[in-house]
């Protein structure tokens, strides 16, 4: 299970909490504040307090953003993260949080305004520029990517080429997507597309590209995003010509699936069925778990972005969110 994963590797994760601002469409309004943040010095930054029925419940992290922080503030943060993954390290960000708490724009940013690029394509900007900059001292860096969506703990290849998508959902076509990791610790999803990248454009064409794959799947399947994951990884190998030293890093980045429970978001049906297995969580979680294993022990370098809501109404599941990060960290 996924939390219980998270949870063994217990400070070994950093934990980043974001809360996103009040939107127009937030029936909220005059409610009262519900999120605030302690003043004390020693709290700068790092604490959190939330309100819930008059009671103040606390809570400290590695960060914490205000709704008002810029994607820039936010990379600014994660950048020496992303960077260790051409030093050869596996580096692991997820986003996790209920629906609607911002978990997307984080991760991806708003289409279409470059000032709200979300961290993936910061990251991939980043890297391409390391790595040219990175070539007078005799680095030559491949990278390698690959997207997919579990869903229902069914993968789903984003970067396919098939257009025949519902053929493949139904294993027709033959597909398995089979999760292996070998004794080096490298992760390999048998059938999965794997492309060659040379620019963080091509990155973000593939990103597009994606998003579309998943968007076919959305309307075949009812609003499936909220209860999909997302993940993208890049692997990143590197060898220096003059020292012929080698490194292998990996970058996952992922958006999960919302975090609410059953009895606030009233499903019925299929997402009942899906969710009587597990308590809390309303998606099984072993195919995503087996998948990231490598990336969430040993020398790895994890970092959970926990995203909050602000609207009163999600005062109980964002304390759940809130509560449940703060065990991992
Ligand atoms: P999730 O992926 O967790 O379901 P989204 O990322 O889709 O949530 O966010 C829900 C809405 O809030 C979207 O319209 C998104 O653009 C907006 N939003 C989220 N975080 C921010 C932020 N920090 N600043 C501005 N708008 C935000
Ligand atoms: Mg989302």
């Amino acid at each position: 299970k996924l939390h219980n994963t998270i949870l063994e590797l217990k400070g070994n994760i950093r934990v980043f909490c974001r809360v996103r601002p009040q939107l127009p469409d937030d029936c909220s309004s005059n409610q009262g504040k519900v999120v605030s943040y302690p003043t004390s010095m020693e709290y700068l930054g790092r604490g959190i307090d939330m309100t819930q029925n008059g009671q103040k419940h606390s809570f400290t992290f590695d960060k914490v953003f205000m709704p008002d922080a810029s994607q820039e503030e936010v990379f600014v943060e994660i950048s020496q993260l992303v960077q260790s993954a051409l030093d050869g390290y596996k580096v692991c960000i997820f986003a996790y949080g209920q629906t609607g708490s911002g978990k997307t724009y984080t991760m991806m940013g708003r289409p279409g305004q470059p000032e709200e690029k979300g961290l993936i394509p910061r990251s991939l900007e980043q890297i391409f520029q390391t790595r040219q900059a990175l070539q007078p001292q005799g680095w030559r860096y491949e990278m390698q990517v690959s997207m997919l969506e579990i869903y229902n703990e069914t993968i789903r290849d984003l970067l396919s080429t098939n257009r025949d998508v519902s053929r493949i959902e139904n294993g027709v076509a033959g597909k398995q997507y089979t999760i292996k990791h070998d004794a080096n610790g490298n992760t390999q999803v048998s059938d999965l597309t794997i492309v060659d990248v040379q620019s963080s454009r091509e990155v973000s064409y593939l990103l597009d590209r994606a998003a579309q794959s998943r968007s076919v799947g959305k309307t075949q399947m009812n609003e499936q995003s909220s209860r999909s994951h997302f993940v993208f990884t890049m692997r990143i190998t590197g060898v220096n010509e003059s020292t012929e030293q080698q490194v292998q890093g990996v970058l996952n980045l992922i958006d999960l699936a919302g975090s609410e429970r059953l009895s606030k978001s009233g499903s019925t049906g299929d997402r009942l069925k899906e969710t009587q297995k597990e308590d809390h969580v309303p998606f099984r979680n072993s195919k995503l778990t087996y998948l990231l294993q490598p990336c969430l022990g040993g020398d790895s370098k994890t970092l959970m972005f926990v995203n909050i809501s602000p609207e009163p109404s999600s005062v109980g599941e964002s304390l759940c969110s809130l509560r449940f990060a703060a065990r991992v960290n």
